[in-house]
């Protein structure tokens, strides 16, 4: 991979399969996944200040404001676990962001390397997300038609109980999605135009995905 840190970003609407494909990209590469959702979910659960201050957006579908999601972000990407490189899922969303985790990359001499883009046609990501189950440990997601748990109800990596989050219903999905054209399009041609995005076809199978995410990261060895 060369010697500068493997700093990539997983782009892609809700229900687009970001959080499967990360971890697994992230466990292969050894570089962490960083979840702004999870992060999120997880201040919620320890009802920190930022937890109280995130819920009301977040049980909406709109976006929490950018100064909040780029501190806890930046704090994230200092920790000794992230100095050789970061997989990104779910941020940046807004051009602020990127231009954000921009500059911070620049401060520590890194950039971005890759901006992976995963595709799915919008009439398809309510029926994703609507069916979507979620650990309450460590955030793994499951789909009963294309990616089961071995057991009913509980997460294959920990035992975890799975749920379904409130945030996945079907008219905040609705909410998200127009939400992400608005902001986060504008982050994808911002990439585009840098030359980094590479798009993945996100309709094939899990096993598929990552194998062209897979043949896409080989370039950066
Ligand atoms: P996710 O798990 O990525 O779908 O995120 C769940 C919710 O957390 C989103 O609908 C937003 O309310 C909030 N969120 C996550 N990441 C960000 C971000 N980068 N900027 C603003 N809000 C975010």
């Amino acid at each position: 991979m060369g010697d500068s840190p493997l700093d990539l970003v997983l782009l892609g609407p809700v229900g687009a399969g970001k959080g499967t494909q990360a971890r697994r990209i992230a466990t292969r590469y050894g570089v962490p996944h960083i979840a702004s959702g999870d992060l999120l979910r997880a201040h919620r659960a320890r009802d920190t200040e930022l937890g109280r201050e995130a819920k009301s957006y977040m049980d909406r579908g709109a976006l929490v404001p950018d100064h909040l999601v780029i501190n806890m972000i930046l704090d994230r990407m200092r920790q000794p676990d992230a100095q050789h490189g970061v997989l990104l899922d779910g941020f940046p969303r807004t051009l602020a962001q990127a231009q954000a985790l921009d500059t911070e990359l620049e401060r520590e001499k890194r950039h971005l390397r890759m901006a992976l883009y995963l595709e799915v046609p919008v009439d398809t990501l309510v029926e994703r997300a609507a069916g979507r189950w979620t650990c309450r440990v460590c955030q793994a997601t499951y789909n009963y038609q294309v990616n089961p748990p071995r057991r009913e109800g509980m997460c294959d990596l920990d035992g975890g109980e799975l749920y379904q989050r409130e945030d996945d219903r079907r008219d905040v999905v609705s909410e998200r999605i127009k939400v992400y054209i608005q902001d986060t399009v504008p982050v994808v041609e911002y990439y585009r135009d840098r030359g980094i995005l590479r798009e993945i076809d996100g309709t094939r199978d899990i096993d598929g995905v990552e194998a062209d995410i897979e043949r896409q990261l080989e370039a950066l060895v």
